[in-house]
């Protein structure tokens, strides 16, 4: 190929970027990531959750038969394929499906009750926006053949207690509906169509539509043209049957007392169509218009809908990126868990590089919490220095020939003004220790 043909070829080739509204997370974000993801794994072992883990993809039927055929999921959203054998295949939109298939297809709901959780990436065909992507992380727990509010409640605590320590606690709302049994839901359907067919006008086009799909979901618009007639619909709440109310009620008093306050909102209605009873959201005012860090609810007929006997259910799932984008709005990231190095160790020359490997490799035996990285690649005793305080490390280990000779290192302080000291190798675990902070980094 002559060298023009090539240099041809090179600029006809667009680069290839990311999928639209799918991120790459760089390590400077990983690690908040990482952070959060702690927190969660903890908090779920404290609560008795035990994680699962689920195929991402599965068979289009399941989101269908569950979500339901006409929600904004199913009908607009979903990255629905065939594959080689003509199988129509979905990447999953959300968690719930999935959970329930794998809880079914094994076993893990006959006669026993499961309390689980999920974490994973969750996918979207939605206007890439500032908090709504097309590939988007969730953490889900769900709950299996518990009925009583006791249950719900104990979701409501769990959430709560992940934004106390993630120090959110005073950013977040909670918001509550019950939307009733099935039949009571059916009954308050009817005359929400009643009330919206006698206020045809003002309703917009979407509205429009869905008053024959989904009326519930005209409870949920933001058109602020339908404020007004919306404010005066008909509610839900009004027209709970007598058990459901009493599940309600006893929610609410278990909350009260455990010192949890919430708003009732009777135009909460959740986009999927199989809750029943309880549903609630977790929203937050610092986030614009993407204000739903955390959404759920009961859904105590989506085993029976997939095919199984009647197991009651309530979960609910909550978006990582909103959650990282509000800790991180707020600046509520611990220094700490941004993973900085605490020491940068570097052979000042080539004859010292196999001593430092291994004073690095003795020095995280001797302390596995500390954060040391060994300087590989060589280069001019400038550039090597220069990459030290690159390195965002808080101390420097030099190693050079004299040092070597003596067995001991220089120590430089990369973020202080302070005069740098040869220290002896023996002991140089202690010295370390004392020196960052005076925490104990064994
Ligand atoms: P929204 O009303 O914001 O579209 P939703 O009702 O579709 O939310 P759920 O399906 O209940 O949301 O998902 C639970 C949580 O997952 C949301 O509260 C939000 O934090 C997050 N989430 C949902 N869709 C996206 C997305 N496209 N990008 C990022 N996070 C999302
Ligand atoms: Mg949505």
């Amino acid at each position: 190929m002559s060298t023009s043909q090539a240099s041809r070829d090179a600029t006809s080739q667009k680069k290839i970027q990311a999928i639209r509204g799918m991120n790459d997370l760089l390590p400077e974000q990983s690690v908040l990531w990482q952070y959060v993801e702690r927190q969660i794994q903890a908090l779920m072992r404290r609560y008795g959750y035990a994680e699962i883990r689920t195929p991402i993809v599965e068979q289009t039927a399941l989101f269908k038969r569950s979500i339901g055929e006409v929600t904004d999921i199913v009908e607009k959203e979903m990255y629905t394929f065939d594959d080689r054998n003509g199988d129509s295949l979905t990447l999953r939109p959300e968690g719930t499906a999935s959970c329930v298939r794998a809880a079914m297809e094994h076993g893990l709901l006959h006669n026993q009750t499961q309390r689980l959780w999920y974490q994973g990436p969750m996918f979207r065909h939605e206007r890439p926006q500032k908090g709504r992507y097309r590939q988007f992380h969730q953490v889900g727990v769900e709950a299996f053949g518990l009925e009583g509010p006791d249950i719900d409640a104990e979701l409501i605590l769990l959430s709560a207690r992940l934004w106390k320590q993630l120090g959110l606690f005073d950013q977040v709302t909670l918001e509550l509906n019950s939307l009733g049994s099935p039949q009571a839901r059916a009954a308050y359907r009817d005359t929400l169509v009643r009330y919206f067919e006698a206020h045809h006008e003002v309703l917009d086009e979407d509205s429009r539509r869905r008053l024959s799909t989904n009326p519930l979901r005209i409870l949920d618009s933001k058109n602020p043209a339908m404020a007004d007639m919306l404010a005066d619909a008909p509610r839900l709440m009004d027209h709970l049957d007598a058990e459901s109310k009493a599940h309600f009620e006893r929610l609410t008093a278990m909350l009260d007392a455990a010192g949890i306050s919430y708003v009732i909102n009777p135009r909460l209605v959740r986009g999927l169509d199989y809750y029943s009873r309880t549903v609630f959201e977790w929203t937050t005012t610092a986030l614009g218009s993407q204000g739903t860090v955390c959404a759920g609810g009961r859904f105590d007929g989506l085993v029976e809908q997939l095919g199984g006997k009647p197991v009651p259910a309530v979960g609910f799932a909550m978006g990582i990126e909103r959650l990282i984008l509000l800790l991180d709005t707020l600046d509520l990231i611990p220094e700490a868990a941004r993973g900085e190095l605490d020491v940068y160790l570097l052979p000042m020359s080539d004859a010292t590089e196999p001593a430092a490997l291994l004073l690095a490799e003795r020095l995280r035996e001797a302390l596995p919490a500390l954060h040391l990285q060994l300087h590989c690649g060589g280069g001019s005793f400038k550039s090597r220095m220069k990459k030290a305080d690159r390195s965002g490390a808080r101390l420097a280990l030099l190693l050079g020939e004299d040092e070597l000779a003596e067995g001991s290192v220089t120590l430089k302080f990369l973020r202080e003004e302070r005069e740098q000291q040869r220290v002896p190798q023996t002991g140089l675990a202690d010295t370390l220790t004392s020196l960052l902070t005076g925490e104990s980094f064994a």
